[in-house]
């Protein structure tokens, strides 16, 4: 990414100043003065850090990778010193994607640990490691979706170090976290940990990412099976087990590395038990040993109200199915018996008291609680009325360096209105001045060839490799172009392309364009425009109705095709990831999202999309309620009215597809107009140049780091203040 000329570089010394070690490992990336900063503000007494807990943390390599980058530009490929040849061969062809997560929640707790690295905030991450990720998946177009477990070593991963016992190499370093039968009888899970780090695009900081593995020989096999999956939901019990194994083991694992962070933040309230083993500790420097005879009701409620005075609170949705709610005596079989005397203080479940409700508890026990855009902080509030007090928004951010395409990145590099554009997004706004700059105009349209010309090039590779594959196994590929003659398959550069992807869930409502396929090809067939639909995107296995619109938006593709003599053409991209996202969002001329509001709390592929100068055309839901700026940016369609308990809904009848479609036709007719009509192409790169100038300085994770770090209360150096002080001031989410 910093271009040198390799001329003037010893880059033996540069490779010396990549090693690193401590008393629990050797790593690479940073130099030996970086890992002891780090190290040494995470373990400082007066606990001046933030720990920061999330069920799935997102940062696939091939997405981003400085490290890499930095090997790459300095044309280095190998050392004389042994040790350090082995890391730059692991570095440049190591295993890049790690698939340890499910969607938006883990993509953007990785963008915000990348953030919080290239500001240098004193932050540590805990996360789950999963033998076998989240699932995998292939799309058959009889079928549809077809999942199957990842396979993935950890082992085989670049810059994920299985941590040592301190100063002893041969021996793992491993924590015991603590489960309880019904008789209070205790048995043991143990887990190694490893530590990821998530290091900043100049190498000169990380952020440590702490995953605990519970796949281990001294673990029950209850557990081990519990830890294979991300988001296992065979069964209510290894959804407990799940979420125990990652609250539980926060502290000990913070223990034993030395972790003294104050703060703690839930990315969500998955690891909402943490502050149970918080509350525990109170009570017992209060009452020491027999606390669970002594502590009365109102020392629990004291304790709590401590506990609470430390915890940031993120709430990501309003949808029922992401909050978590178990069955009390199921629970009671895996936690002692005080800790369900806790619970039944603090954990109440309104709607059914044989339940303990994590989110509401989550809700109680902390600080400050927010919602992830400003609608969502509405309908927040409507949810947890007694909260309502203490909810506030940070409109969620995407960390730029990674989803910026390289042909934008190349333009961005070539104007002095974006000069350090890689470490203060905030330039961006500089952009509008740029409206009426031919040459500027000329570049970026260039560019948006480039990324445009990648993706068909991708998807046509990709119908081609399925069409070998279906003469040779008896998978039926996704898309019916596989079936057509090669030579009416192939999609075509420079036609409008629209493109949809994310997870497959109802209320997403991926199928809503297609509901009157007549009305939508209209423009289509009486002009003669081509268009492109590619979509992607996974459902949870065990999601039947997220699956059945997969298995939906397979079957249009023929009637498509047909209806519009070969000019509709739609595409299913199977295997979702980070990677594909990346050329995705970059690479079409519109970025849809057709949600139900308000359900999507934010949604955050498009921003990824307005980094890149790529327009939406979207429900007026989560952050484009913020992103929208008079059609300057995009355009805008469906339901529009206040929101209420009534409209989260999410049955189908409810579901609003006959209003919002017919909503979208309208505005699709101008989209294509727009696209093909020479005279008015021009607008395309307004809306292209007005969201890098608008939306970029805004929606990326550094703002974002910006606004957290007002509800940590942490104590930062002088200058580092006045950095994030400035990078928040480009956007107050909470604005009222
Ligand atoms: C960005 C991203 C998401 C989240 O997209 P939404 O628009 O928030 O649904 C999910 N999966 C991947 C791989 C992503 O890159």
């Amino acid at each position: 990414m910093v271009k040198q000329s390799s001329a003037y570089i010893d880059k033996d010394q540069i490779l010396h100043d990549m090693i690193s070690s401590n008393r629990w490992g050797t790593y690479f990336g940073v130099s030996q003065k970086v890992l002891d900063q780090v190290w040494d503000s995470l373990t400082a007494p007066e606990g001046n850090s933030v720990t920061y807990i999330s069920m799935e943390i997102a940062a696939d390599r091939d997405a981003f990778h400085p490290i890499k980058s930095r090997l790459l530009d300095l044309d280095i490929s190998g050392s004389t010193n042994p040790l350090i040849d082995q890391f730059v061969k692991d570095f440049l062809h190591g295993l890049e994607k790690i698939p340890n997560y499910g969607g938006g929640l883990g993509v953007l707790a990785g963008d915000t640990l990348k953030s919080f690295a290239d500001c240098r905030i004193p932050v540590v991450a805990v996360s789950l490691l999963y033998r076998h990720g989240y699932f995998s998946q292939m799309v058959d177009s009889r079928i549809g979706q077809i999942s199957w477990s990842s396979e993935w070593e950890p082992e085989k991963t670049p810059s994920i170090y299985a941590l040592h016992q301190a100063d002893d190499p041969q021996s793992e370093l491993r924590i015991e976290v603590p489960f309880y039968d019904e008789h209070d009888r205790a048995t043991s899970a143990c887990a190694r940990l490893w530590m990821k780090m998530e290091v900043n695009n100049q190498l000169n900081y990380f952020v440590p990412h702490i995953l605990l593995d519970f796949h281990t020989e001294e673990s029950p096999q209850w557990i081990r099976d519990a830890a294979k999956n991300l988001y296992d939901s065979s069964s209510e019990k290894t959804k407990i087990i799940q979420r125990r194994m990652l609250g539980a083991g926060v502290i000990p694992a913070m223990k034993a590395l030395g972790i003294t962070s104050r703060t703690i933040h839930l990315n969500e309230q998955h690891g909402v038990a943490v502050i149970l083993d918080q509350i525990l500790d109170r009570l017992q420097q209060k009452y020491g040993e027999d606390y669970t005879q002594r502590a009365t009701d109102q020392d629990i409620f004291a304790a709590a109200e401590e506990v609470a005075q430390n915890i940031v609170f993120t709430i990501h949705t309003p949808v029922k199915a992401g909050h978590d709610r178990f069955d009390k005596n199921l629970y009671r079989k895996f936690i002692h018996s005080f800790y369900h005397r806790i619970l039944d203080l603090l954990a109440e479940d309104r709607d059914n008291h044989n339940n303990f409700n994590f989110t509401s508890l989550a809700m109680r026990i902390n600080r400050t609680t927010n919602a992830v855009s400003r609608l969502h902080k509405e309908v927040t509030k409507k949810q947890f009325p007694e909260f309502a007090e203490k909810i506030s928004a940070i409109t969620n951010g995407v960390h730029h360096l990674t989803w910026i395409s390289d042909a934008k990145a190349e333009l961005f590099d070539s104007c002095s209105e974006f000069e350090n554009w890689r470490q203060d997004p905030s330039v961006f706004k500089h952009g509008a001045s740029l409206l009426d700059n031919k040459r500027f105009r000329a570049f970026l349209e260039s560019a948006w060839k480039k990324d445009n010309f990648k993706l068909i090039t991708y998807v046509n590779e990709m119908l081609a490799t399925h069409r070998t594959m279906m003469q040779e196994t008896w998978i039926d590929p996704p898309n019916y172009l596989s079936n057509l003659d090669i030579r009416d398959a192939r999609l075509q550069p420079d036609t409008l392309t629209i493109g949809f992807a994310r997870r497959f869930s109802t209320y997403k409502r991926a199928d809503l364009i297609f509901e009157d396929i007549e009305e939508l090809l209209k423009l289509v067939i009486a002009n003669n425009w081509p268009v492109n639909f590619i979509f992607a995107g996974k459902a949870h296995p065990a999601d039947e109705p997220g699956k059945a619109l997969i298995k939906m938006v397979i079957d249009v593709q023929e009637e498509l095709y047909r209806k519009s003599n070969g000019l509709a053409k739609l595409v299913f991209i199977p295997g979702y990831d980070m990677a594909i996202a990346k050329m995705m969002v970059a690479g079409v001329h519109c970025w849809l999202n057709s949600p139900k509001r308000p359900l999507e709390a934010s949604g955050t592929s498009g921003m990824k999309s307005a980094l890149n100068g790529v327009p939406n055309v979207s429900i007026m839901d989560g952050w484009w309620g913020e992103g929208y700026h008079e059609g300057a940016t995009g355009w805008k369609f469906g339901y529009e009215d206040p929101v209420n308990l009534d409209t989260l809904s999410e049955n189908r009848a409810e579901l609003l597809y006959a209003e919002d479609s017919a909503s979208f036709y309208g505005i699709f007719a101008e989209i294509i107009d727009n696209f093909y009509n020479p005279e008015k192409f021009c607008t395309f790169i307004d809306k292209a140049i007005m969201n890098i100038a608008l939306n970029s300085p805004r929606f990326n994770t550094h703002r974002m780091a910006a606004e957290y770090l007002s509800r940590y209360n942490l104590d930062l150096a002088g200058p580092l203040a006045n950095k994030m002080a400035k990078l928040k001031d480009n956007y107050d989410s909470d604005h009222k």
